[in-house]
């Protein structure tokens, strides 16, 4: 495991080169600064426990803390130093973020039990930021196909409207695969759920990294969120997608399976109240499109 980085910062030499002999010498590493302007230029993300002296020329203490728990996202732990036990001093330090403190003359033992709590409370402070972002990011993907989920198309799709203009035009995909049901009927779910990854895949593979939004916006319909796109350059898209996916051969225990897509194409018009209402309506559009695309036959583009 990697050591423990501590930035101590101390304008008084003699005490900052003690406490870092006894924290090097307990496998931390230290960083040191002898001055509030070098304390904050140090207080980077890369922090996980910090010793900031109360009282230094450059920057007070209160300054440092702040920048160290912006800097880290409140997950780096802060131990004021400060010379005078007064209890205002230490009240003061904890209300400006501080998360303990010690006061001189530093007692060895008690340093190190302080770091080391604050080490413990830093780690899971961490941990749990990462959980949650892992959290936050798996709902933005739909798991069978780790395409965007809906949840992420529903935020999208609005913000790509309140961005687009006449000279960036906004499109929009719906698909949806044809008579899957009986795919599912005839052959299983387990092959059902294999041909919507494929066709899924295609979707993704066909669109924009970065800048599409390929989503699964219901069971087996899938939708494109096409910025800078007219419906014209979308069409294009959807026929790649439309004939990509006639291709596909998936394997199931009695012979390989085909399916086929319809695709409905709209294209924001026009300021149309809030961008909810404009999101909206494109989707309707699109969605009538699908269902003409349906009605002709099937395997088809309409816009
Ligand atoms: P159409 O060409 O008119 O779209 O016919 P369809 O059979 O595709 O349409 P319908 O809406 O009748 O059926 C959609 C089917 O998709 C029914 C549902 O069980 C299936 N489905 C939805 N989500 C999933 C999924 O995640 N996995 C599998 N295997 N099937 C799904
Ligand atoms: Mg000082
Ligand atoms: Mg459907
Ligand atoms: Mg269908």
């Amino acid at each position: 495991m990697e050591p423990t980085r501590v930035l101590v910062a101390e304008d008084d030499g003699a005490s900052r080169t003690i406490i870092a002999r006894v924290l090097e010498r307990n496998g931390y590493r230290v960083v040191t600064a002898a001055d509030g302007r070098r304390a904050l230029a140090l207080a980077g993300p890369d922090v996980e426990v910090a010793l900031i002296d109360w009282m230094m020329p450059g920057a007070d203490g209160v300054a440092v803390c702040r920048r160290i728990k912006e800097a880290t996202a409140g997950s780096g732990y802060v131990i004021m130093v400060t010379a005078r036990a007064g209890k205002a001093d230490i009240v003061h330090a904890l209300e400006s973020g501080a998360d303990d403190y010690l006061t001189k003359p530093i007692d060895h033992d008690e340093l190190l039990a302080r770091v080391r709590a604050g080490e413990r409370i830093a780690g899971r402070e961490r941990e749990l930021a990462s959980a949650w972002r892992e959290a936050r990011d798996e709902a933005e993907r739909d798991a069978l196909t780790g395409l965007f989920s809906r949840r992420h198309f529903d935020r999208a799709l609005p913000a790509a409207v309140a961005e687009a203009s006449p000279s960036r035009p906004l499109s929009l995909l719906l698909a949806d695969l044809d008579h899957f049901k009986r795919i599912n009927d005839l052959h299983g779910h387990r092959v059902g759920d294999q041909v919507l990854r494929e066709a899924a895949g295609v979707v993704e593979a066909v669109t924009r990294r970065g800048v599409d939004v390929p989503a699964r916006y219901g069971g087996e319909e899938l939708a494109v969120i096409a910025p800078h796109t007219t419906a014209s350059a979308a069409c294009e898209i959807a026929e790649r997608v439309r004939a990509r996916v006639a291709a596909l051969r998936i394997p199931a225990r009695d012979g390989l399976v085909s399916v086929t897509v319809s695709i409905g194409v709209a294209q924001l018009r026009g300021p149309a109240g809030s961008a909810h209402a404009a999101a909206a309506q494109l989707i309707e559009e699109a969605d009538m499109r699908l269902y003409q695309a349906k009605h002709a036959g099937r395997n088809r583009v309409a816009a």
